[in-house]
């Protein structure tokens, strides 16, 4: 009997984990054809910031080797970009030419760092921060060149400033916003956090804005330094964009499938053609296009129990949870950490100890949690969150998290 065709667009963890779902599920309903840009199998992206730090390999965080698509009979084709998908043949036509026909469709294209347009963003040594390409890139640049400007001081910047900085580069972090992280960190846990970053050398310009990328002398090609609004220069061999990341929705455009942020998918992750799923952060549900895994693989189970024809499982959105990867720094948030009115906070400060806990409460529910320096308990505060436990019986020691409940 021939089986169903399932092609999917994009290699990446949202889509490899949905197959991976459905593999267990049923292994033999559909022939697997994966188109992937990246010359490489699935990798854990997260992982790259260990990589760029040098405390991991890139062979360390591949997830599904090659042996894995032969293993279980998927056509994976690397370095290939899908350009179209015709809906009327039920086909996807990729940039050299290749074709192949789908009776299930999955877009799993991801995000593409957003490239400010300031002018000399099209010097060599400005590049973006997403896949292992960008992260040889700058391990390559380290070795060779000095200074390091790091645009946006959210997660992602703020790792790629650090690992840099451990690669031996001067590196400078420059952020639009008040203060670091802020859509992670109350302004208390951020300067906290900033101060323990500059101990280990990095530098900071907040409420800042970058004006032009300014070539290099030696090196007219290449980028020199950055120039910012108040006329002044910072010196930069290398410039790393980290202001947001936009999904990829060109294709899905281009055949019709209605996008806002991302493509519009059902709690199914349907889109509005019932034969083309997409997932991952190429894809926006209930209006929240999420940049983070844990949800992504919450949305892998439900696509995956829909590919296998089950039927049953709904998505309704994700309670999410920041964490960021310096070795030594730990930081959680969740939720609504910053109070919107309504609601009332319990703080902890330990200034010596270097710990800051801020619990944030709504009609007896925990909504938000913000955790520097000792963030043991933020999977237990993210569940008390998304769960919507009643916590007025343990109020008084809720700071103290999980352990403290059982000791009662
Ligand atoms: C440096 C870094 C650190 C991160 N750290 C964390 C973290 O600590 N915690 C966390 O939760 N998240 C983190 N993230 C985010 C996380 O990696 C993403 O949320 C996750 O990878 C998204 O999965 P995805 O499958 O949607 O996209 P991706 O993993 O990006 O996969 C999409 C794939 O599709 C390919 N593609 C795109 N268009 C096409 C096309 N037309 N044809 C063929 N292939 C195509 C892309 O090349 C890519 O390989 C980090 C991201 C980066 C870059």
């Amino acid at each position: 009997m021939n089986k169903l065709k399932l092609v999917m667009i994009g290699n990446g963890m949202a889509g490899v984990r949905t197959l991976e779902e459905l593999l267990k599920l049923d292994a033999g309903l559909y022939d697997i054809t994966v188109f992937g840009a990246e010359p490489h199998p699935n990798y854990n992206r997260i992982l790259l910031s260990p990589v760029l730090a040098g405390e991991q390999t890139f062979d360390e965080i591949v997830l599904n080797d090659l042996s894995w698509y032969q293993e279980h009979r998927i056509r994976l084709l690397l370095n290939r970009t899908v350009v179209r998908i015709d809906r009327v043949r039920r086909r996807v036509i990729a940039d050299d030419g290749t074709e192949a026909e789908y009776d299930r469709l999955l877009i799993a294209t991801g995000s593409s760092p957003f490239m400010p347009a300031l002018p000399g963003n099209d010097l060599r040594g400005v590049i973006g921060y997403r896949d292992i390409a960008d992260t040889q890139a700058m391990i390559a640049t380290a070795r060779s060149h000095t200074h390091a400007v790091v645009i946006g001081g959210g997660l992602l910047g703020l790792e790629a400033a650090n690992g840099l900085k451990l690669r031996g580069m001067q590196v400078t972090v420059v952020h639009i916003g008040q203060w670091l992280l802020e859509r992670q960190l109350d302004r208390t846990s951020a300067e906290l956090l900033q101060q323990a970053l500059e101990q280990r050398g990095l530098r900071f310009r907040l409420a800042e804005q970058t004006q032009a990328l300014l070539p290099s002398r030696q090196e007219p090609t290449r980028v020199g330094a950055v120039q910012f609004a108040n006329g002044e220069q910072a010196p930069a061999d290398l410039v790393v964009m980290a202001a947001g990341i936009r999904p990829n929705i060109q294709l899905a455009l281009d055949c019709g499938l209605p996008c806002a942020r991302g493509i519009l998918v059902s709690d199914t992750l349907q889109t509005f053609d019932p034969r083309i799923y997409a997932i991952g952060e190429c894809a926006s549900h209930r209006g929240v296009a999420y940049g983070l895994v844990a949800p992504l693989f919450e949305q892998a189970r439900v696509c995956a129990n829909h590919l296998a024809r089950l039927g049953f499982a709904r998505y309704p959105g994700s309670v999410t949870a920041a964490k960021l990867k310096v070795t030594g720094i730990d930081l959680f948030s969740s939720g609504d950490f910053l109070g919107a009115p309504g609601t009332h906070s319990i703080t902890l400060r330990d200034p010596i100890g270097g710990i800051y806990k801020k619990l944030v409460i709504k009609d007896d529910v925990l909504v938000g949690a913000c955790l520097y320096g000792d963030t043991r308990d933020g999977a237990w505060y993210r569940q008390q969150i998304s769960e919507r436990h009643n916590i007025a019986a343990i109020r008084d020691r809720l700071m103290f998290g999980a352990t403290a409940q059982d000791a009662r």
